[in-house]
């Protein structure tokens, strides 16, 4: 397709052939529920994926470290523990249920890794740091003493970042907090989601009373860390407004620095099970628990506690959250961020399954750790300042259905029309953006159809090689499906 071709002609021959695509995509993979536009990258459709030995890791790494400029860069840790005790329903960060035998191999291959890297990390200052899961606290003392022993010895931090620990009330010992707060760990997250038995019962989360929960956040005040979060899930099956009252109640008593509200994300056999596998049936039941949202708010005031004033709607494709924040306490200013891509940041990950970044060269994850470290396998792609300006359109597409031209140009230091004009003006001549302000809106409403224009803004000669791989059978795999209800 050449670029003096009339606009027109070529957007009508791009879109044919990306409808054409995206038609083969769904008869041969049954792709209803995941049009996310940034699946682009993750299955391989605009970039290819390769495979990574952990030494070609190290390497990249280590240039990158010494290559960048004298800026200093943005650059994060996330640790990762995929198991957890049950899956609770309501979850989409679940990872795989974990026997003791398969939870103290993950923990040796875990500290191996940490000291095989030792040589990157200590190049690194960490902003901040991040141990999830699955849920880091399923470990036993003796293995998080280890952990915390082996993350104390090879990792540097700015003191004043956050560094959060994820913790399941039900299995927080004052022991594990205590090896957390010696790991220079500030803060420490508590998945609480209810305290009513009924629901907590029916997303299948184990038994968890509020004795366990107060003396789970007590214990961390007491070993000494600054920052204690309790997650809490509106929209439960089985709990009411007023259920859910009074568990945020019981919650804001403990004084913690942040009690976040989340929306819940029903997982496909939690709809099948309580709301006849419809997602408009979830979505009446959520909105009359909203109607606790009102009482929250004042009770947050009179417990001297700050909140952001959103709606806490529920979103197909994203959980929503809002901070109750306790004004007692002197904020904590540094965030972690989940989303790193296409911003000027890096993120380095141990552990299984988690989603490194080194700016503007390599994405990739890891696989089930080695017990040898060198033998340790990445998949990835690599990346470039162009792919992530593409990256950047299709999250915020994907999120807000525009782009923000002053955040694009505070992140890339250009403006989108002088890197995108051609594309522009083709999506133009369909007739699916608009410019209005500050904004690019992207018009398209169907999900299928968002993730078909937006192909547009991937470079066109990479995306063209890539499709043609996937046809012939030679890409790597195609879109998974999941359990989660997006559709
Ligand atoms: S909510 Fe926490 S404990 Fe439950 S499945 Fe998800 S990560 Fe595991």
């Amino acid at each position: 397709m050449k670029k003096n071709q009339p606009i027109k002609e070529a957007a009508g021959n791009r879109l044919r052939l990306f409808e054409n695509f995206v038609d083969i995509l769904v008869s041969k993979y049954g792709y209803r529920h995941n049009f996310f536009l940034t699946d682009f990258y993750s299955v391989g459709i605009a970039a290819e994926e390769m495979y990574f030995k952990a030494p070609e890791i190290s390497d990249v790494w280590q240039k990158y470290l010494q290559n960048k400029n004298k800026n200093k860069q943005f650059i994060q840790l996330y640790i990762g523990a995929p198991y957890c005790a049950s899956r609770c329903s309501c979850c989409i960060y679940f990872k795989e249920i974990g026997s003791p035998k398969l939870i103290e191999a993950y923990k040796d291959n875990l500290i191996s890794s940490i000291n095989y890297f030792s040589d990157v990390l200590k190049n690194i200052t960490f902003d901040n740091i991040y141990f999830g899961g699955g849920t880091p606290s399923i470990f036993t003392e003796k293995q998080l003493q280890e952990i915390c022993l082996a993350l104390k010895k090879n990792i540097h931090f700015d003191s004043k970042g956050e560094r959060t620990v994820e913790c399941n009330p039900a299995s927080t010992t004052f022991k594990k907090l205590k090896a957390f707060k010696k790991a220079g760990f500030n803060r420490v997250s508590f998945g609480v989601q209810s305290l009513n038995q009924k629901a907590l019962k029916e997303i299948n989360r184990g038994y968890q009373s509020f004795s366990m929960v107060k003396e789970a956040i007590l214990g961390a005040k007491k070993a000494g860390i600054e920052y204690i979060n309790a997650d809490l899930m509106l929209g439960l099956y089985g709990d009411t407004p007023q259920n859910f009252i009074d568990t945020f109640k019981k919650i804001i008593a403990l004084k913690p620095y942040t009690v976040r509200v989340y929306s819940s994300q029903p997982i496909k056999s939690y709809l099948d099970k309580y709301f006849k596998g419809k997602l408009s049936n979830f979505e009446k039941h959520y909105e009359k628990q909203k109607q606790a949202l009102g009482k929250l708010r004042a009770i947050a005031k009179e417990m001297n506690f700050s909140y952001e004033d959103e709606g806490l709607e529920f979103n197909r494709r994203s959980t929503s959250a809002t901070d109750f924040k306790n004004k007692d306490i002197t904020p904590l200013n540094a965030v972690y961020h989940t989303y790193i891509e296409g911003t000027q940041a890096s993120l380095f990950c141990l552990g299984h399954a988690g989603n490194s970044y080194i700016h503007n060269q390599l994405k990739y994850r890891s696989t089930p750790l080695h017990k040898d470290p060198a033998k340790n396998t990445f998949i990835g792609i690599k990346t470039d300042r162009r792919n992530e300006m593409a990256y950047f359109l299709l999250n915020n597409l994907s999120n807000n259905k525009s782009v923000s031209l002053k955040a694009f140009k505070k992140v890339f230091k250009t403006e989108l029309r002088d890197e995108f004009d051609y594309e522009i003006k083709l999506l133009e001549s369909l007739g699916k953006i608009e410019f209005k302000k500050d904004e690019m809106i992207f018009l398209p409403v169907q999900a299928k159809e968002r993730f078909t224009y937006s192909m547009f803004f991937i470079p066109y000669a990479q995306l063209l090689k890539n499709i043609k791989n996937l046809l012939n059978g030679k890409g790597k795999t195609l879109p998974i499906k999941n359990d989660n209800a997006k559709d």
